[in-house]
């Protein structure tokens, strides 16, 4: 245990950010690393609890958190990194992004603030990389069996580097012009840079992965093609089909995707150029989020960068709770109202809103009407009834409208067709317990396997296939 009493001697502190004024002006990350004497109060806060929530139901990868507080506040930083690494291949990426479910699970937060667990490891994994601590594991044998990965987002990236690491040759197939799937081109940079995931490409790299990129698996080389020249394929190609909003006047210029508008912004600020004639600018526009969710969230911090003139988001669910309710008690994820850090840049929020038409002059969007909701009580079962509310519209005006309602899952193309490879209900890639798809030798991991979800899961997932593939190696 790091203190018995430092849970009672420290309060909990938070990184401190640049104010949202400053931060607006570009779309470098804005968040400040505490200082070392700092942190180290910080994890002496952890009281490594008998039953250690945050490690075992509230991180997905397991991370071994009240043993790496335990060696920050010891100033053992190095075993704290080895810990660290013991269960997450990218601590640098959650460190970063991750929404943290397991500060909502700490037994300090049933009645006071948890522990800055997501930053401490962020620390950890930072000071790793100062250190020189962080360098290729190369695997002491090789064993000439292949491997290809399909996709190069967080979930193929840890499959890779497991699957590597056991001494087998893995080929990345990515097909977009970078490596990083959603890391790369869906999160912005104000939350991730992008020298983060070149750092540890280098690594990968380093450690005998090959990255093959501006590849589209299906179209450029088929995966009978795999099938026939690697031993195992791991599909990790993310759940991109994007849910739309098929109501009058979709048609209209200045509707778009999230990921359309979010990607371009990622490029150009790696140095691509984006035709004028393609560009989505939301600068002195009226923009609407569609909702109210992480991606529109990081619509709505891309767009104040830009200069909208005015960004709204619109949600369709009635407006969360300020506290957990008794249905939704600790260490459960609570259901309560968030404000992001784009959010408190300046944006409008209402909720209870269905869209309902989108109007235009000459074909450019002018506005959305949408119909007031009332959400019926939960029942037992904690589902609430969408009653529209008659004669009660709301239209909002916008020139830009950008739609994150989420995704569905992963593409119907050639990919899942040439070998007729299995959907669920939902249509992610179906697997057995060993994250096999119905085509033997052919593996899904990450949201193409569960539907769109988080980084940590994605690296989770990319770490349980990399095992199940080593057994059916072997
Ligand atoms: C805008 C946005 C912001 C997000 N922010 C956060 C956040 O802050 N925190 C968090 O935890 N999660 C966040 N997420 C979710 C998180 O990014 C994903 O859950 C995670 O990236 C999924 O990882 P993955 O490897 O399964 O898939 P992806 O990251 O989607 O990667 C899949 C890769 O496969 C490639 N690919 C697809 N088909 C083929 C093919 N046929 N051939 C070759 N390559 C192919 C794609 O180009 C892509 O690079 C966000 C998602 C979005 C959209
Ligand atoms: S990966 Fe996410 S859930 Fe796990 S310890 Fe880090 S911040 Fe917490």
């Amino acid at each position: 245990m790091a203190k018995q009493t430092g849970f009672m001697e420290y309060s909990r502190e938070n990184p401190s950010k640049l104010s949202a004024d400053e931060r607006i002006k570009n779309f470098r990350e804005f968040e400040f690393l505490l200082l070392e004497s700092k942190i180290t109060n910080q994890a002496a806060r952890c009281i490594d609890c008998g039953i250690p929530y945050c490690h075992s139901y509230g991180c997905p990868v397991n991370n071994r958190i009240p043993d790496w507080n335990d060696m920050v506040y010891k100033n053992q930083w190095k075993t704290a990194l080895e810990l660290l690494h013991s269960t997450i291949n990218f601590p640098e990426f959650t460190g970063r992004v991750c929404p943290a479910p397991c500060e909502y699970s700490c037994t300090l937060s049933i009645n006071q603030s948890p522990v800055t667990i997501k930053h401490i490891e962020l620390q950890i994994v930072e000071r790793g990389w100062k250190e020189g601590w962080i360098v290729p594991l190369l695997a002491k044998t090789k064993t000439r069996k292949n491997v290809a990965i399909i996709g190069s987002g967080p979930a193929g990236l840890t499959a890779a580097q497991q699957i590597s690491r056991e001494g087998h040759n893995v080929t990345v197939f990515e097909k977009s012009d970078k490596i990083g799937g959603l890391l790369r081109y869906g999160i912005p940079d104000f939350k991730l840079e992008k020298w983060v995931i070149d750092r540890r490409i280098a690594q990968l790299e380093a450690e005998g992965v090959i990255f093959e990129v501006g590849v589209d698996v299906g179209i450029d080389i088929s995966p009978k093609y795999l099938k026939r020249t690697y031993d195992a394929v791991v599909i990790a190609a993310g759940a991109s089909v994007p849910r739309d909003l098929k109501i009058p006047g979709r048609e209209l210029h200045g509707i778009h995707f999230a990921m359309e508008f979010l990607s371009q912004q990622n490029k150009e600020n790696a140095g691509d150029i984006i035709p004028q004639e393609k560009k989505i600018s939301a600068k002195d526009k009226n923009v609407i989020v569609v909702g109210g969710g992480d991606t529109g969230s990081d619509c709505i911090g891309t767009a104040i960068r830009q200069g909208a003139k005015k960004v709204v988001q619109v949600e369709i669910l009635p407006k969360p709770p300020s506290q957990r309710s008794t249905y939704n008690a600790w260490p459960a994820w609570p259901q309560i109202l968030f404000t992001s850090s784009s959010q408190e840049e300046g944006c409008q929020r209402y909720w209870s809103l269905d869209a309902k038409k989108f109007s235009g002059e000459n074909g450019n969007v002018t506005g959305v009407s949408f119909n007031k909701i009332q959400w019926s009580e939960a029942d037992k079962y904690g589902q609430r009834k969408l009653i529209h509310v008659q004669n009660e519209d709301v239209f909002l005006e916008a020139d830009l409208v950008l739609l994150a309602m989420g995704f569905l899952h992963v593409e119907h193309g050639n990919l899942v067709k040439d070998l007729n490879i299995a959907t669920d209900a939902k249509g992610n890639i179906l697997v057995d317990k060993n994250y096999q798809t119905s085509e033997q030798g052919f593996f899904a991991t990450g949201d193409s396997m569960t539907g769109a979800s988080l980084v940590v899961r994605a690296i989770n997932h990319g770490r349980r296939t990399a095992q199940a593939v080593n057994n059916f190696l072997k």
